[in-house]
This record gives structure tokens, sequence and C-alpha cells, in this order.
């Protein structure tokens, strides 16, 4: 099994020096030839009448002759012939003779046009020649430098992402495999020789005698520490996925932001909100605007953006660990996990401009959207999904992913959905009554959907007595016989303990029509929106 194993580089001040010196040149390689290759695409599309400047011609297949100038802009070949090289030798390359395994015939060896990254590929070995600082790196690593440019394009092409951008700053650099090696491994700490840096230590925190071989090592500057993140091989292997009809147990997931997972056995986990907690704000937007506020190119800015990195990479580990301990939880406690498939970039989307019809703008709640969006990626819900679906994967447990419409909405009694249902962070069905926490009921539809049964252990507090009878995640949701609270007949209620286990509800409260809007727990008018 293949997997990614991340440790924290003990660098000395020579290797720093090195490597961030590295960074620097091979970010100036890396927008150089993503010019070069933007103003051959640029060329190669001009009109017919403006002539092409190439020194053999217009860049063509040999074979076929067919030209690539006059072709169609969205279909011109960026990656293939975007590039001039200096002489035009450069450009062809030979393929080697190959037998076709499938019908057993000696291809010959054909001359073709070069891709752009081989062009610029073989300019960078030429470069290493003429220039100090190239020379200075690995030649492997300006080699992987031009081929992740290449997986930009690839990505801008087939995959729907930007159009690759300049860089302000790169923070890692690639080794291929089989180049990096561990010398030394110790239970505390080990020592890594990343070839044309030294040898450098660093925290160990694995078995590492457990790997069998090292493929891609990446090389990363993260707030103000170095990291070597490796793809490592061993031996253990994913175990089998359980398929979902051998399943006994499933457990579902609801997502918030003022309860980060409501668990369908009716436990949570709070949102710790590592950047927007008030306290870390505050601090971050003092960080921020002290940095911003120094002067351009000056040791202090240095410095202030230096501590405003580690106050960002604290924040980002603490929202990591997090994330690993919640989805944890979460994995070991059924066996398979229901979360609902979310479009979480479009839920952050900015709000729309209100248009008054006179040429102005009405208010449209911008503030308090950007607010929101602000709160829903501190709380990373993807990460968390991400997370879960690997400690699944891991004791081969299935996740299903369920449609989210009206996770919040619809009774897990009678199926009956209406918005009215939801009355803030309360439940109760304008059909049946029947009443539960908002969160932990959407999480219980959520499970539903996945079309299994609630799980049934789960440790609850002795002392109650009432708990002992009836376990808070029995939760097969079935309706219980009419019952009779405080003289008033409540109708079916699915969930009979839901009175006693949330003291948040007074059910004969609500089981009075009218009684909602006067409730102090209620959403009033005015209020910021909530999910
Ligand atoms: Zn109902």
């Amino acid at each position: 099994m293949q997997v990614r194993w991340n440790f924290k580089l003990k660098p000395n001040e020579g290797h720093i020096k090195q490597m961030s010196q590295w960074l620097i040149t091979l970010r100036k390689h890396r927008n150089y030839a993503l010019r070069e290759r933007e103003s051959g695409y640029n060329t190669n599309n001009n009109e017919i009448e403006t002539p092409i400047n190439y020194a053999g011609g217009a860049f063509s297949d040999i074979e076929s002759r067919i030209e690539y100038g006059s072709c169609c802009p969205l279909t011109c070949p960026v990656i293939k012939h975007g590039v001039m090289p200096p002489e035009m030798g450069m450009a062809i390359k030979t393929t080697k003779e190959k037998i076709d395994k499938k019908t057993g015939e000696l291809k010959p060896s054909k001359l073709l046009w070069d891709c752009a990254s081989g062009i610029q590929m073989k300019r960078t070995t030429q470069l290493r020649r003429e220039r100090e600082n190239f020379a200075a790196i690995n030649s492997d690593v300006l080699q992987r430098n031009i081929a992740k440019l290449d997986t930009a394009f690839t990505n801008f092409w087939k995959h729907g992402r930007g159009f690759p951008k300049y860089l302000k700053s790169l923070k890692s650099f690639e080794y291929k495999p089989g180049q990096v090696k561990i010398i030394e491994a110790r239970p505390t700490y080990g020592i890594i020789y990343l070839p044309g840096v030294g040898e450098v230590k660093f925290h160990n925190s694995r078995d590492l005698s457990l790997i069998q071989a090292i493929k891609t090592v990446t090389v990363k500057y993260e707030g103000v520490n170095w990291y070597v993140s490796m793809l490592v091989d061993i031996p253990e292997e994913l175990p089998e996925e359980k398929p979902i009809s051998e399943c006994k147990s499933v457990v579902g997931i609801d997502v918030g932001v003022n309860k980060l997972v409501a668990v369908s056995d009716g436990s949570f986990v709070e949102n710790t909100r590592p950047a927007t907690n008030s306290r870390t704000a505050r601090r971050l937007a003092i960080r921020q605007r002290a940095a911003s506020r120094k002067r351009n190119g000056s040791k202090n800015k240095g410095k202030a953006y230096k501590r405003l990195r580690r106050m960002q990479h604290k924040i980002a580990q603490k929202r990591d660990g997090r994330n690993w301990q919640a989805a944890n939880k979460i994995v070991l406690t059924a066996d398979a996990v229901g979360h609902e498939d979310l479009n979480i970039k479009n839920m952050v989307k900015r709000a729309k401009p209100k248009h008054d019809g006179q040429g102005g703008y009405l208010k449209n709640g911008a503030c308090q959207k950007t607010g929101l969006n602000k709160v829903i990626l501190d709380a990373a819900w993807g990460d968390l999904f991400e997370k879960i679906a690997w400690l699944a994967a891991k004791s081969g447990k299935p996740v299903v992913k369920v449609s989210p419409k009206h996770s919040s909405q619809e009774c897990p009694s009678c199926g009956h959905v209406d918005k009215k249902n939801r009355d803030g962070e309360k439940f109760i069905c304008v059909e049946c009554n029947y009443t539960s926490h908002a969160d932990t009921n959407a999480s219980r539809t959520i499970a539903k959907r996945v079309g299994l049964l609630f799980p049934s252990k789960t440790k609850k507090p002795r002392s109650v007595a009432r708990y002992e009878a009836i376990s808070a995640d029995c939760g097969k949701v079935t309706p219980m016989e009419i019952s009779i609270l405080n003289g008033l007949s409540l109708g079916t209620i699915a969930y009979e303990e839901s009175y006693v286990q949330l003291t948040l509800f007074n059910v004969a409260e609500y089981s009075l029509p009218d009684s909602r809007k006067s409730s102090k727990y209620g959403r009033k008018t005015g209020e910021s929106p909530s999910l």
C-alpha cells in the first residue's frame, strides 16, 4: 500500500539557506517557462495574415503536415507546441523502436515534434551549464519543476481548473522516486539524505523499518517550518470494504457551524472555531494589520509576516488535529458512515447584489454572509469528510454520501417535509408533533437515508434512570402510542425520551399550536442566518 508520510525537518542554517535559495530560483524558472508557453500560444493563434515567427516555419506535425497555427484557439495545443526553442534541433525528438505487445509487430522509430515540457527540460539542462544558481540545484528537482507546470496545464485543459498562475512565492520542490534515502532511523529522530542539500535530521514519529520503497519526495516550507512529505510503500494493505448489506449499524452525521458535527447517537462535536473564535480572530487581525503597515522591503516587515505565518500555521494545525479526533470518534461509532453530499464551494459564494431598479443597490446581507462564509471555511467540512473516508477505508467500513435535500426539514417519524418543522435549534413536526434537536434529527434522517439501523451501543450516564429504560440511540424511529403529558395529548411521538434527554425543549409548550411565536428559544427576526 502506498501512503504519504509527513515529517518535520530539523535543518541547520546551511540547509535552510540552500533550500530557500532553491525555492527562489525554482520560482523564477517556473514563471519563465510559463511565460514562454504563453507567448508561444499567443503567436500560434495569430490571424492568418500575421506571419508566425518560427525559425523553421509554422509548427506542424511532420508526418501529416497539419499546421497548428491555424487551429481554433480552444484546441490549439499549448501543452504540445507552445514553446519556441532557440535552436530548431531542440524541438524534435525521435521515438525508440518498439514491439507492439498485441500484434507483435516492430514499430519503427519516428521523428516527432517534441512537446513543450520536453523542449524546456532540454533547455534546462543547458541552463545548468550556463548559470551558477541553476547548477546548484539538483537536476531532477529542476525537471520535476517543469513537470509540475505540465500538471497545472493538464488541470486547466482537462479538469476545468484555472489557468496556471505566475507565482509570487513557491513553497515546495520535489524529488523523483528512488533518489532520497533514509540514512539513520532512531525511535525519536532520523536522518534523511536529500540530494543537493545534504543529510538533514527529522523528527521521527513512525516505524521507518516498514518502508519498502520511497517514491516521490516533496520538501515543503510551511509556516516557519520545513517538512518532508514522502510517498512510501508499506507492506500493510487496506482491508476489503464491507458491503453495505452486511453492516449492522450506521452512523449519520450532520455538519454545521454551531455544532461542528451532530452524530445520530445523540452526541455532538463542538465547533472550536480555530480561526474565527473572537480571541483568535482579534489577534489575527492585529497581526495582519501590523504586518501590512510595516515599510515595504524592511526587515521589520519580514519579521512581522513571519510572526503572522507562524500563527496561521498553528491555527491550521489545531483544525487538523480537531478534525482527526472528530473523524476517529465518528468512524468508531458504527459499521458504516453516512454523510451529506455537500457542495461546499457553492455554499461559500458571496451574496448577490440587490438592485433597487433606479441604479442603486439595496442591502443584501453581504456582511453577514461573509462572516458566515468565514465560519464555514473555518469548520473545514471537506477536510473532515476526507479524514472520515480514510479512517473508514483503513477499517474496511463503507462511507455513503446521501442527498442533503431537506435533511433538516424531514420528520423521521412521519416523513412530513416542511420548513415550519424547524424552529431555531429545535425540530417540531407540524404534522405529528415529533420533537428532537434539529441537528441530531438531521443526522438521523441522513442515517435513515443510508437505509440501516442506528448504532445500539453508547455510554450513557447511569444516574439517570430514564436513560436506562430507553437508550438515547435506540433510534429505530418506531412510533409509540399516544402518551399523555401534563394532561396534554402529544399525538405520536417517535422519540419518547426526547423531552428528557434534551432539556432545552419543553414539549408541553410546543404542543400548543401558537406557543411557538412566544418561545424564548425560537428564531427571532433579525438574527443572523443559520444553517
Ligand atoms: Zn412528523
